[in-house]
């Protein structure tokens, strides 16, 4: 299982804590020892592969950190496709807190266990992230917006029978709802044969930050802090996504078209390197490596003779 930075998170590193109290926040989380696939949900395991007790939830947790200084929380969280994306997050990451998030939703139906969460619902809100991504990315191409929308909005036609006139609608997640959430796009400013509809997808970005930022709130401890804190993981991923849509601190990678974060005033183009690792990532010398390979290709189309004559002269 692929865990990082786990002793350092333990002991909560005076540079973290500073960073998370300059946030003014306290959040905590949890990760167990590993996690498993067991038929449609993803469960924390004990040292020996056991499940963890639902009696013990999160104090059974063997690391705890705080999660609001990961700033790559969102772009690593938009990453998740598939099953096994699932896995590979949650075992660095630890679980989303569907249990958390279904305590303090309006309407959900509580969920009482700590230790186990539905693949369905992570994937549903990893979706739902890198739709707000993509349109934010897409505000100012109105082409690659138009497609985007396209393929998220859904057309349902009139209804003869009840009378109800067509309308678009568009689904994403909320919280700790295990449906997605159903709007009609045209309640958000959408015409299907409007005008580009970079207003109506501002529109949408702000109403799924606000509806998914429910769970982030003002909290005043027993020493009188007053602290911001998120009720689960998934709350602070969404806290982290609001903050870098409006600071414009999200990237796509120009090699591999991932997102990333980067401070407003960092040159960087491509994803960065593993934390806690200076220099170039990986996408940035692929992309070098290509644009190598590219340029001999076109000298070698521009000049066939003298790179024949040079082979003959070597041999
Ligand atoms: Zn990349």
């Amino acid at each position: 299982m692929a865990v990082d930075a786990t002793a350092a998170d333990r002991s909560f590193p005076k540079s973290l804590e500073k960073e998370s109290a300059e946030r003014g926040q306290r959040t905590v989380w949890y990760r167990y020892r590993a996690y498993r696939l067991d038929g449609g949900w993803i469960q924390a395991l004990t040292r020996r592969g056991r499940v963890v007790s639902r009696a013990l939830g999160t104090s059974a947790a063997p690391t705890k950190y705080l999660p609001m200084p990961r700033t790559e929380l969102p772009a690593e969280f938009a990453k998740v496709i598939s099953e096994k994306d699932v896995l590979q997050f949650v075992g660095n990451y630890g679980l989303l807190g569907f249990s958390q998030a279904s305590l303090t939703t309006m309407s959900a139906e509580p969920y009482p266990d700590e230790t186990r969460e539905p693949i369905d619902w992570v994937l549903m809100h990893a979706r739902t992230v890198r739709f707000i991504l993509e349109m934010h990315d897409a505000l100012r191409k109105p082409a690659a917006l138009r497609r985007i929308l396209e393929q998220a909005l859904t057309p349902v036609p009139d209804n003869p029978r009840t009378r109800v006139p067509g309308f678009t609608m568009l689904t994403f997640a909320e919280r700790g709802l295990l449906e997605p959430r159903q709007v009609r796009a045209e309640d958000y400013g959408y015409a299907p044969d409007g005008p580009t509809p970079s207003g109506f997808a501002r529109n949408i970005i702000a109403e799924i930050l606000n509806v998914n930022l429910a769970g982030v709130h003002r909290h005043v401890s027993p020493r009188l802090d007053s602290v911001w804190r998120a009720e689960s993981l998934i709350d602070v991923v969404y806290w982290l996504l609001a903050d870098a849509v409006s600071n414009r601190t999200i990237r796509r990678c120009h090699f591999c078209g991932h997102f990333f974060t980067a401070a407003t005033t960092s040159k960087r183009q491509y994803c960065p390197p593993p934390r806690n690792s200076a220099g170039d990532g990986p996408c940035a010398q692929n992309d070098r490596a290509r644009r190598y390979r590219l340029q001999k290709k076109q000298e070698a189309a521009r000049h066939p003779q003298t790179i024949a004559r040079h082979r003959s002269r070597s041999r």
